[in-house]
């Protein structure tokens, strides 16, 4: 049987040059490769015990709605600014270049609820740096951060101290 690391493409140069892209797409259009992603991703949770799956748009969603209906748990979306309908928060976060706005809607997570953020990657870790923010507006308490694959080199860690992280896959 195939690790879940072979099931990712490695695409150079995407989408600039100098950046090696991580595709999950390759992981997802293999029913086996799709299966152990979700399942690695449940292994790291074991039995922390939360109420709230949080996935970011959009790859967090292919992978916090599976673990969350396994579970039994609610998943709570975080989107990109002006998709939500009802009252929302929102946190900007710095990119590369310029910054990017996510947003929850108010009502999302209830104070106290123990919330476990799910995503495909992490680089810099801003985007989950900006959801946890979040998270904690409202009254939530991150217990868990998990990701299929991480990159390293980016230290993304480093902006999530005190938090329970964990990867399936690191690249260097
Ligand atoms: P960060 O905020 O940690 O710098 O960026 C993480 C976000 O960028 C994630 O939501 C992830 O989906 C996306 N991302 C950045 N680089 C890659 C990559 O190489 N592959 C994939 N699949 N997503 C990436």
């Amino acid at each position: 049987m195939k690790k879940i690391e072979e099931y990712v493409r490695n695409i150079p140069d995407f989408p600039e040059e100098g950046i090696i892209f991580r595709d999950v797409t390759s992981v997802l259009q293999d029913a086996e490769g799709l299966h152990l992603a979700i399942d690695s991703i449940q292994d790291l949770i074991g039995d922390t015990v939360c109420d709230v799956i949080v996935g970011p748009e959009s790859r967090g969603f292919i992978f916090g709605v599976p673990i969350a209906y396994n579970l039994k748990k609610a998943f709570v979306p975080v989107r990109k600014k002006g998709k939500l309908p009802c009252e929302t928060i929102e946190k900007e976060y710095a990119l590369e270049y310029g910054t990017a706005t996510v947003e929850m809607h108010r009502d999302s997570i209830k104070p106290g609820q123990k919330v476990i953020i799910v995503d495909d990657l992490m680089a810099t870790g801003g985007t989950i740096e900006a959801i946890v923010s979040l998270i904690e507006e409202l009254g939530g308490k991150v217990v868990k951060i998990v990701f299929l694959m991480e990159l390293e080199g980016l230290k993304g860690r480093n902006k999530l101290n005190g938090y329970d992280v964990e990867s399936v896959i690191h690249y260097s």
